[in-house]
């Protein structure tokens, strides 16, 4: 029997996600937060299901944006919120390029159209091109990542919002490292336009363990897409611990806070180098251009540090998330080895 056969064809020339563990002694590749938490010592009932609806976790993510429980969706991860929109009101699905790719796999695996509208030369929104694409393809939903995966600059706030405007299905503000950015953020816009969710995620701000994501939308958008959420998405312990480390929240803002201010160090030392161009950033992250990427990263690799190769995504490029203060000098020291810069 010819399993490849029996695979719906929209699945057949996927590739799966990479995750590849390689070992190093400095990992800057997958834009996780270097700083960590506590677990909860509450006792779970492990014999017992999940509460359902995750209503104390919901109730405290509802209180930080000023809205209620029924406004907020919890996600084993962004990525399965991403899953469930598409899933709930189908395609076109319509991004700009290059962004997170989570958004085009899930569209192609469900056999929806997915419609890449190239950034601009400056990685912003061509708002132009945007609309047009909009106007012809009729987007059931549009994607915009900002700050953008592996971009890392915000979009122009007025271009965004034109989008929402004039899209004629929802528009997804993928809010992944809003916490990194100067910005307030989209949610207050969420009052203003029916058709906006914005969506967050824990994973970059300490807890990538836990695989927790929420979209906060108006009732109704959260009551629809709640109806193709997996029963008991999220785990008894992801609850738990996700409440336990939400309530330190000063110590989460302190540890963004340091992220934000190692980024501007790195990006200062990166710039003043030779041999590579550096793109400005408000993420957890920093995209930097190279002559040879591919050497690049096996020369990093070499002196034990693991960042991103963006491939053919971006070409020439590579992405380094932010680590501790001692992690990102273990990386310039490699980097300008590499680079040839002396010292
Ligand atoms: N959105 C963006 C823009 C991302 O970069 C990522 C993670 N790489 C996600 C969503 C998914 O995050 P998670 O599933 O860990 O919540």
């Amino acid at each position: 029997m010819k399993i490849e056969k029996l695979v719906r064809p929209s699945v057949r020339g996927l590739k799966a996600y990479e995750a590849k563990e390689i070992p190093c002694k400095v990992k800057l590749d997958a834009n996780e937060s270097p700083y960590g938490y506590d677990i909860s010592r509450a006792k779970i009932a492990t014999n017992r299901y999940p509460d359902p609806e995750a209503r104390a976790l919901r109730d405290a993510i509802a209180k930080t944006h000023g809205v209620t429980r029924e406004s907020v969706l919890l996600g084993n991860g962004s990525d399965e919120l991403i899953s469930c929109l598409i899933t709930t009101f189908g395609g076109p699905v319509l991004h700009p390029s290059p962004t997170f790719v989570m958004y085009a796999n899930i569209a192609i695996a469900l056999g929806e159209k997915d419609v890449p509208v190239a950034l601009n030369s400056e990685f912003d929104l061509d708002e132009t091109a945007m609309l047009a694409a909009i106007r012809r393809h009729k987007p059931k939903l549009v994607f915009l990542s900002t700050p953008n995966n592996p971009t890392g600059n915000c979009f122009d706030a007025g271009a965004v919002l034109r989008i929402i405007e004039r899209a004629p299905g929802i528009v997804v503000v993928d809010e992944a490292y809003q916490p990194f950015a100067g910005d307030k953020g989209y949610c207050t816009f969420l009052a203003d336009y029916p058709n906006l969710v914005v969506m967050r995620t824990l994973s970059k701000i300490g807890l990538a363990a836990l695989r927790l994501g929420y979209m906060v939308a108006s009732t109704q958008i959260i009551a629809e897409v709640n109806k193709v959420r997996l029963p008991y998405n999220v785990n008894s312990f992801s609850q738990a611990h996700a409440l336990h480390a939400l309530k330190k929240g000063t110590l989460m803002r302190k540890a963004i806070k340091t992220i934000a201010t190692e980024r501007e160090a790195m990006m200062a030392a990166m710039s003043a180098m030779e041999g590579i161009e550096v793109y400005p950033s408000e993420a957890n992250f920093i995209m930097f251009r190279v002559a040879d990427q591919a050497a690049m990263h096996a020369a990093l690799l070499k002196r034990g540090v693991l960042i991103k190769n963006l491939g053919a995504m971006v070409k020439g490029c590579m992405r380094v998330t932010v680590g501790t203060p001692s992690e990102n000098k273990a990386f310039i020291k490699a980097l300008r080895e590499a680079l040839g810069n002396g010292k």
